[in-house]
This record gives C-alpha cells, sequence and structure tokens, in this order.
C-alpha cells in the first residue's frame, strides 16, 4: 500500500511522525472527504505501541529542547512560521479537501494564523514571558517558568491545523515536546505540518504525530504516565473520558470544549450589521466551536429581522467548498449528518417552525444540509440547549435586559456570546453579565492571540492565549533568595 497519496494536487505522507522519521502501522483507517464523500487516503491507524514510541520519543528530545534558550527555539519556529505561509496554497488545499472547509476562508485567514501561531508565541516567550518577582520581609522572589515535558494534543476535525497549531506553538515555545493525535476524520494537514517543522529544523522527537482513531490512539495517549501535559479540543462526552484516562497521572488538562452561544440584538442595534453578524454563523456549515447557534432578538424588531436574515440565508450559495463562491459546505460525515438532521426533525416535530431550510439539500445530496433558521420554540427544548455543531439557528424574543440575560445564560455551556447595540452603557452592563469566556460587541470572531481564550461550565477547563498559555505549557517555580547566609 501506498506510504503517500496526491490529494488535491498535495503530497501528503500517510504514516506517524515518530523521533524524526516517518513510521507505518499494519493497519490503515479511511479517510473519507465530506465535499462527495469519496475516500482521499487510507492512513497508518496507530495505537499503544505508536502511542509508547511517540511519549518515549519526546521524553528522550525534552533535555536538550528545554536547554536550547528561547531565542534558539524561537528562530526555528519562526522559520517554521515563514515555512507555512510559503505553503499556504497546499495547507489550504488539502484542509478543504480533508474536511470539507472553505478554500477561500483557508487562504485568507485560517492559514495565515497557523504560521502566527508560531510566530507569536516564539516572540511571546523570547521577549515577554516572565514575572518582574516580589520582596517579602527583605527576601526576593524570583518567579520562573521551566518548561513541564511532553504535551499531549488531541485536536477535532472542524479547524484541525489551526487548533493543534494554536497548542503546538506555545508548548513548543516553552520548551516542551510534543505528541499530537489528529482527528481521524481530518488528519492530512497534520502530516504536512510534521514535514514543515523538520524542515525548518524542529530537531527530531520535539514535535510528533500518531495518526488514528481515538479509541485506539487517543485513549492510550490520554493515560499515559509519560504526559506532563494534556490539551484537548472536542466534544464534552470524549472531555469527561479523557479526564478519566488522565486522572490516575494527575496530568494538568486544558479542555476546549462544545458551545451554544447566544447573538444578542437590541432595539437599538445597527441591524445591517446585526444581519450580517447572523449569515456568519453559517461559516463552515456551522460546525464551529465559538458559532452563536441561538439569535436572542428585542422583540420590536424581530420581525424586520428576521426577514432579512431569512432573505439573505436563502440567498447563501451552497456547493464545493473549493469554489470561491461557496458560502456554505458540507458536512464532515454521514453519521454527523444524521445527528443533525435528527436535532432538526425533533425540534420540528415539537412544534418549532423552519422559516428557511430544515432539511438536507436535495439538489445537491451528498452531505448538503440547507442553512436551517427554526423559530416558535419553547425554553428548555433540546434544540435550545444541545450543541448542533451545523447549520442550525433558532430565533427568539425578549422583552427587556434581565429577559435577555436570563435567556442567554440559560445553557450548561459557556464559550462565547455576541451582543449588537449602539448604546455603549448597554453594552459594558450586558457583557459583564453574560457567562462567557468570550464577549463580542458588534463584532465576531475577532481576537489577538495574546488575549485569553476558553470557556466556562461545559465549555471547557482553563484558559489559554499570551501569558495564559505560558501558565499552562510551564511549570511556573518561586524561588525565595534570604538576605542572609551568604558567604562575605
Ligand atoms: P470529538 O470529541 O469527537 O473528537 C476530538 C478528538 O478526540 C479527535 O481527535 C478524536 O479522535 C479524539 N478522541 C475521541 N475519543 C477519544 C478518547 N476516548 N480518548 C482520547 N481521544 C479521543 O470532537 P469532534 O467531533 O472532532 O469535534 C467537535 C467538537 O469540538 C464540538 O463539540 C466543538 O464544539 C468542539 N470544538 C471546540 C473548540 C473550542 O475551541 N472550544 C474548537 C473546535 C471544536
Amino acid at each position: 500500500m501506498d506510504d503517500s497519496a496526491l490529494v488535491d494536487g498535495v503530497r501528503v505522507d500517510l504514516r506517524h511522525w515518530i523521533d524524526g522519521r516517518r513510521v507505518a502501522s499494519a493497519g490503515r483507517f479511511s479517510d473519507v472527504s465530506p465535499i462527495d464523500e469519496q475516500e482521499i487516503a487510507r492512513v497508518a491507524a496507530g495505537g499503544a505501541a505508536e502511542v509508547d514510541a511517540a511519549v518515549a520519543a519526546a521524553r528522550a528530545a525534552f533535555p536538550a529542547w528545554k536547554a536550547a534558550s528561547p531565542a534558539e527555539r524561537g528562530s526555528i519556529l519562526r522559520r517554521a512560521a515563514d515555512r507555512l505561509d510559503a505553503r499556504v496554497e497546499d495547507l489550504a488545499a488539502l484542509e478543504t479537501r480533508d474536511n470539507g472547509s472553505l478554500l477561500r476562508s483557508h487562504r485568507r485567514g485560517v492559514m495565515p494564523r497557523v504560521a502566527l501561531n508560531f510566530r507569536a508565541f516564539a516572540d511571546y516567550a523570547e521577549k515577554r514571558l516572565g514575572h518582574p518577582g516580589l520582596s517579602v520581609r527583605g527576601h526576593r522572589e524570583r518567579i520562573t517558568y521551566d518548561p513541564a515535558g511532553v504535551v499531549a494534543v488531541i485536536t477535532p476535525w472542524n479547524a484541525p491545523l489551526m487548533l493543534a497549531t494554536w497548542r503546538i506553538g506555545p508548548a513548543l515555545a516553552a520548551g516542551d515536546t510534543v505528541v499530537l493525535k489528529p482527528p481521524e476524520w481530518a488528519p492530512l494537514t497534520a502530516s504536512l505540518l510534521a514535514d514543515i517543522l523538520h524542515e525548518a529544523g524542529v530537531p527530531a522527537g520535539v514535535f510528533n504525530v500518531v495518526q488514528g482513531t481515538g479509541a485506539d490512539a487517543g485513549a492510550p495517549l490520554s493515560a499515559h504516565p509519560g504526559i506532563n501535559r494534556l490539551a484537548f479540543t472536542g466534544s464534552v462526552p470524549t472531555a469527561g473520558a479523557i479526564a478519566r484516562a488522565a486522572a490516575p497521572n494527575i496530568v494538568p488538562l486544558s479542555f476546549e470544549l462544545g458551545g451554544k452561544s447566544p447573538l444578542l440584538v437590541f432595539a437599538d442595534a445597527d441591524l445591517g450589521l446585526a444581519v450580517d453578524l447572523a449569515v456568519d454563523q453559517f461559516d463552515n456549515a456551522g460546525q464551529v466551536c465559538l458559532k452563536a447557534a441561538r439569535m436572542l432578538v428585542h422583540e420590536s424588531i424581530a420581525g424586520e429581522f428576521t426577514d432579512r436574515l431569512v432573505e439573505r440565508t436563502r440567498a447563501l450559495c451552497q456547493g464545493d467548498p473549493r469554489d470561491e463562491r461557496t458560502d456554505v459546505s458540507a458536512l464532515i460525515t454521514r453519521a454527523h449528518f444524521e445527528r443533525i438532521d435528527g436535532f432538526v426533525r425533533r425540534a420540528l416535530a415539537d412544534g418549532a417552525r423552519a422559516l428557511t431550510g430544515g432539511g438536507p439539500n436535495t439538489e445537491k445530496g451528498g452531505l448538503y444540509y440547507r442553512p436551517t433558521i427554526l423559530t416558535d420554540t419553547k425554553p428548555g427544548d433540546e434544540i435550545l440547549t444541545e450543541e448542533v455543531f451545523g447549520p442550525v439557528v433558532t430565533i427568539e424574543t425578549f422583552d427587556d435586559e434581565d429577559d435577555a440575560v436570563a435567556r442567554a445564560n440559560d445553557t450548561p455551556f459557556g464559550l462565547a456570546a455576541t451582543l449588537v447595540t449602539g448604546d455603549r452603557a448597554r453594552a459594558e452592563r450586558i457583557s459583564h453579565a453574560l457567562d462567557a469566556g468570550t464577549v463580542w460587541v458588534n463584532c465576531f470572531f475577532v481576537r489577538d492571540l495574546e488575549a485569553p481564550f476558553g470557556g466556562n461550565g461545559r465549555s471547557g477547563i482553563g484558559r489559554e492565549g499570551g501569558p495564559w498559555s505560558f501558565d499552562f505549557y510551564c511549570d511556573v517555580k518561586n524561588s525565595v533568595f534570604s538576605p542572609t547566609g551568604w558567604e562575605g
């Protein structure tokens, strides 16, 4: 069987990357593109043996990588960033074919941000990481950031390279070594990343990739006694399984999980802006953790907002994500497609009404699901509380600020919230009251890499970004120096 495949013009190795070399497995798993449900590759299916080898390699490489200065590590990581920039077209083509997300988003936003995940964290570790220190009763307290060791990174399929490098960038910059387990539904860009980091000079064993399913490769990695940190992005049930597996080893966890975020539109909002932000929620066919799935609109403007949103949603172009004109593509797998259809069918059976969409796109066939707007829901309905992770939004109305905030916060999640208002004082009040790790006011999806990111409640554990990343990927040490006891 071939060790590599040509996927939309990009040659990609299908084996693991362990200790600076390619490693095959006896078994393979099938990688199917959501665009046309065709198999595009058969990828090495790793298990406990490959995980053991990767963790051993990462442990062996750790002392030298730790001993390198932040400037030495930084120059390698900045070289990696340059190479990632130079291969944006290849990375974009591969990711699009693999997970069905829009080629134009990868070209213009996602892949440049992947390079930034290395550049920005390398710069931070070199120039900004540190603490001025303290003193108590004449004792000097020196606070340092020691690399923690081996970091396991487990990632989802919806933005695999972006979400992997957002963890790998700061981990490597901090002086840790990494074992990445990519998602089995979109495993290919991780393999290209291994090539690029190698070419940039990342030493053998510092970065490793074990391909495979969650059960066969993710589970032994989570339970491995040789890891020192575990960064996971994915669903709540998997997070629970990982937490149980990692618990006996007392491994610190960073979890970025699901959401059921609201978009609040107040009566004084710029309605054009509100509709623009609402339409954005169909990006990546709604398979975005931060997506605002629940539109909460003041009753005085709900009619006009709804009419305009329905009109704009009907005009969205659905189809092949490689076509620049496409706005909404396919869903990742048949199982995910059925799951989303199940949510919509149950909502309709419970009395909800579809203002547009409400089922598969039969003209396109395959895994294409129509952008769907549901209304006439009731508080507590499944469609208002469970993460759907597809091109489905609901519209509810509120009558005052308290009602808006109560509805917005009425979920077990707390990842993000967006509000649209023309009143600055209201923006301040509501942003304080919302239970979310990120609140966007009159905007969406804007964030500096140094700002904290993470979720409350079932949306996760911890924050990453800037100093928060280094708090997680380092063992922060306080050394207290007495003023006495010195010679001379
Ligand atoms: P998932 O939890 O099914 O899988 C994520 C990863 O975990 C995959 O690599 C999978 O192989 C692995 N895995 C599965 N079972 C495992 C086990 N028992 N032990 C170890 N690893 C295991 O999630 P998904 O369907 O790939 O992604 C969608 C979810 O991710 C959604 O809930 C979404 O909201 C969330 N997400 C969150 C963020 C965020 O930053 N908060 C970003 C993107 C996606």
